[in-house]
């Protein structure tokens, strides 16, 4: 199939998949197998040796995965991608494809909760340290690069404070200092932004959440772009024999594949020896998911700009974040980037503080109160107290986490029906 003549929602059905000649299945199969049977011996030595690309094991590759794979590189404009058990795992992966013992990472002070920890506390155990920055404010990442810097972090909407990275500033940045530009962006998915168009080199998703759409699987993806040249020094991975991988140069030995070394790298190291892999069940439900992916967030972003409007009015609310509103600090910055809408994240403050918000989520009766986003159901958390309890206190204030801060994940149920559960609720606080 020629990807390139169809547009982006077509694509979102049809990319990496056509029906087989055997079975004519109009739906892509869930290939159930951990592995597959070699043709004979020169067959199995040429794929290990990867003068031939075939599967081998399903813990590195497998047929469902690979659609995945290919319709998300074809989404987000990439030249090849790699699914991985979580978002999580995507983002640790995509770290240690780059960085080793006594490298630094910058990255942005909003992060997802769990990323946070990551950066924060566990890349030191590898001795990786992390240096952040306002993703606000490119200048800031000036400041925290150096000579041991071998890569930048970003998400797009910063999770929860909905501020937006200003991504051509930091791209340009990041590759005035050589530096790949890593971009999270699971909070805008590639229906609302393409961040490979403003510069980033590596995008990373939680299919978790928007993609797959429905709160039924854990997933996450890594699309390359195929541009950064990692034949750089500083990029010993890359540029040495790697003893992980038939002593392979990545950064030169691939020959045409070697704009994408870095999935392959990926593929080939981290995932087949650390064995983060997403199983083909899942895989298959994040293509259901990207199958009504358009019209799912079309319909989160209609609503979500409702109620934050509806909240800004409320006389017992006291501040609202989302991106949307004309007048919310990161309006002018998102609308740059964004021109289909601006996610179906809105928090908000609701005067009496805490304790108030405690009895407001205890209020509730359509919002589903659980740590998640990007659920066809609407969704309510309190961040400080659970996703983002471990993060300190001046590095919660740097990321704009409140005490009194309430986090909505817009569903895509009737916008009516949405507010007057809130009216309910606020009613009784
Ligand atoms: C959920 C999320 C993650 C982590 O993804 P999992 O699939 O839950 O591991 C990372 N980044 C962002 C922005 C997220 O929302």
């Amino acid at each position: 199939m020629n990807e390139k003549k169809y547009r982006f929602n077509t694509r979102a059905l049809h990319a990496g998949h056509e029906p087989d000649e055997t079975t004519l299945s109009r739906a892509v199969p869930i290939y159930r197998t951990s592995s597959y049977v070699f043709k004979d011996s020169e067959h199995a030595a040429n794929l290990f040796a990867i003068k031939e690309l075939g599967n081998i094991y399903t813990r590195i590759m497998n047929p469902t995965q690979a659609i995945l794979e290919e319709r998300m590189a074809s989404l987000e404009g990439g030249a090849a991608s790699l699914a991985l058990a979580s978002g999580t795992s995507a983002i640790f992966n995509s770290i240690i494809n780059i960085c080793e013992h006594g490298d630094e990472v910058a990255s942005s002070n909003q992060l997802y909760g769990g990323t946070f920890t990551m950066f924060h506390d566990i890349l030191p155990q590898f001795n990786i340290k992390v240096r952040f920055f306002d993703p606000t404010r490119p200048n800031t990442l000036k400041e925290v690069i150096n000579e041991k810097t071998k890569a930048v972090f970003t998400e797009t909407i910063g999770n929860p404070k909905c501020d937006f990275a200003d991504l051509s500033g930091l791209a340009e940045i990041s590759h005035d200092a050589q530096l790949p530009f890593l971009v999270d962006s699971t909070f805008t998915t590639p229906y609302l932004l393409r961040p490979i168009e403003y510069g980033a080199d590596i995008v990373i998703h939680s299919l978790t959440k928007w993609i797959g759409g429905h709160g039924t699987g854990i997933g996450g993806v890594v699309v390359d772009s195929g541009k950064f040249n990692w034949n750089q020094k500083k990029f010993r991975l890359y540029t040495e024999p790697d003893p992980s991988y038939h002593s392979m140069r990545f950064a030169t030995d691939l020959g045409e594949l070697n704009p994408i070394a870095f999935a392959l790298r990926m593929r080939l190291v981290p995932l087949r020896n650390l064995g983060a892999c997403i199983s083909p069940d899942n895989a298959w439900l994040f293509l259901q998911g990207l199958e009504t992916l358009s019209l799912r967030m079309e319909r989160h972003c209609e609503n979500a700009l409702a109620v934050a409007e509806y909240l800004k009015k409320h006389p017992r609310v006291s501040w609202v974040r989302y991106p949307g509103l004309k007048d919310d600090p990161a309006h002018s910055l998102a609308s740059r980037y964004l021109k289909k809408g601006y996610g179906s994240v809105v928090v908000f403050g609701v005067k009496g503080g805490k304790s108030a918000g405690e009895k407001l989520i205890n209020s509730v009766q359509l919002f589903s109160h659980l740590a998640n986003v990007g659920d066809a159901k609407s969704l309510i958390l309190h961040p400080a107290s659970t996703t983002h309890a471990q993060v300190p206190e001046k590095d919660l204030e740097a990321g704009g986490i409140t005490p009194d801060m309430l986090r909505l994940s817009i569903g895509i149920e009737d916008v009516q029906d949405i507010i007057e559960d809130l009216e309910q609720a606020l009613a009784k606080v």
